[in-house]
């Protein structure tokens, strides 16, 4: 059986394993990555927040894909079902930071990063699958890989970042699974060729309607004419439609007014794909010898679209450490790494629970607008999670209850609630 020998084996070749593979491939370290399919492939994922834009930027991989042309993405639109908008604009926050990012189909946006990579001789093993990693007491590692024809070789590599997404491929092998506590929600998607898209602002603006405080529709406008609609709600909900995919979200579309005629009638581009039971996490992001980054760590839910951000935000922070690591310098991954991205994570938590309850919901639909306020929040939702001077981020979890309190009385006052 073939043996390799290298430095860091990353495995999986999205964002996460794009971003963290450029950084140490920079570093001068020997890498590899691993990845089960062949690119172009389709994986969701495709509103970005700005705050990526800082990852990519860091290792290099910025004009990549601004040579996509893709749909900028400078805000985005929150509307309820009694027609009541709340627009968010990226420019208008707290802070500093990158004030756009893009709307984005995966398939080009990752295909984009990887062939970036390979024209800098990043070696990407496309169809080759890891099943198997041993560990010895050092952390090195022993890993098996499978290509399509069912043949096997090994890796032996010093550091292991998995960036495998919904493979997670460490927490099966290492059983570090655990519930999530974000409630229990699926999704069901597809894109279609938006030929009756209206012209200007109103046909590109990416748009998260809302048909109750557990349901909503995303609407994503790419550059190419397509567009990406997809549901979010409750399991038990979405299971309660029946027929195939395409018969299911035909029926959710009814229930958005908005947006029923606009994509009446037009062939979904795909039979719909329905992933269930969305939210993931992990007991640990890291072992002696391996770190998690992206998906394969955790994943809370697309309503603020954080996924491809904290991917890109873990696997940048994983690269820099394992670097550090391999040149022998002291790294305390807990503080470092754990105690940091969790920092990020739980700020988020409160954001994702809190549209849940309602509590945001009644602050983006029945406040009286205070721009303050909104320009804190609108930081929190471009990605920047861990600027402790945005009170949103410092006091996330009262503030978003005191907020959404003050609404509920501002509304009983007025006989509306
Ligand atoms: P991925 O992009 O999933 O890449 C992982 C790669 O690992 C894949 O290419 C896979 O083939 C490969 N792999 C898996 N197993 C193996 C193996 N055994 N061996 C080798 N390779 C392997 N995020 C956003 O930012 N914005 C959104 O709007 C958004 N919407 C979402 C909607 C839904 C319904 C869901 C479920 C998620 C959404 N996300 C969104 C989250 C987003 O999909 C992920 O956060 C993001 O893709 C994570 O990137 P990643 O690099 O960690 O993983």
């Amino acid at each position: 059986m073939q043996q390799e020998k290298i430095d860091v084996l990353v495995i999986g070749a999205g964002p996460s394993g794009s971003v963290a593979s450029a950084y140490l491939h920079k570093q001068g370290l020997k890498v590899k990555v691993v990845e089960k399919s062949k690119f172009p492939r389709f994986v969701i994922g495709e509103s970005l927040i700005p705050r990526c834009m800082d990852h990519f930027d860091a290792v290099g991989l910025l004009d990549c894909l601004k040579a996509m042309n893709f749909e900028v993405k400078d805000g985005a639109r929150f509307m309820n079902n009694q027609g009541v908008v709340c627009n968010f604009d990226f420019s208008k926050k707290h802070g500093e930071g990158w004030d756009w990012t893009w709307q984005v189909p995966r398939a080009d946006f990752d295909k984009a990063l990887t062939d970036e990579l390979q024209s800098w001789g990043v070696d990407i093993a496309f169809e080759q699958e890891v099943t198997a990693v041993e560990f010895a007491d050092d952390g090195s590692s022993t890993t098996t890989i499978r290509d399509v024809k069912g043949n096997e070789s090994t890796v032996k590599a010093k550091f292991i970042v998995d960036s495998s997404g919904f493979g997670r491929v460490l927490p099966r092998l290492l059983d570090l699974d655990k519930p999530s506590e974000i409630p229990k929600h699926s999704s069901i998607f597809t894109h279609v060729k938006d030929i009756k898209r209206p012209e200007g602002r109103e046909g590109t603006i990416i748009t998260f309607d809302v048909i109750d405080t557990d349901t909503w529709l995303w609407v994503i406008p790419f550059s190419n004419g397509d567009t990406s609609i997809g549901y979010v709600g409750k399991t038990g909900y979405m299971d309660s439609f029946k027929g195939t995919n395409t018969e299911k979200l035909q029926e959710m579309m009814r229930l958005s007014s908005y947006y029923f005629d606009r994509f009446d009638g037009l062939d979904y581009k795909y039979e719909p794909r329905m992933i269930k039971n969305i939210a993931k996490s992990v007991k640990q992001l890291y072992g002696k010898g391996f770190a998690l980054t992206g998906n394969s760590a955790e994943f809370l839910d697309p309503v603020f679209s954080s996924g491809v951000t904290f991917a890109v935000e873990s696997a940048h922070l994983a690269a820099q450490l394992v670097t550090k690591e391999l040149k022998g310098e002291e790294v305390d991954w807990q503080t470092q790494y754990t105690d940091y991205m969790l920092e990020g994570v739980d700020v988020f938590s409160t954001y994702v629970k809190e549209w849940y309850t309602g509590n945001l919901q009644t602050i983006f639909f029945h406040s009286t607008e205070n721009k303050v306020i909104k320009e804190q929040i609108c930081a929190v939702l471009a990605g920047y999670v861990w600027d402790k001077t945005n009170p949103f981020v410092k006091n996330h979890n009262r503030l978003v209850k005191t907020v959404a309190h003050i609404a509920d009385m501002e509304m009983a006052a007025h006989g509306k609630s």
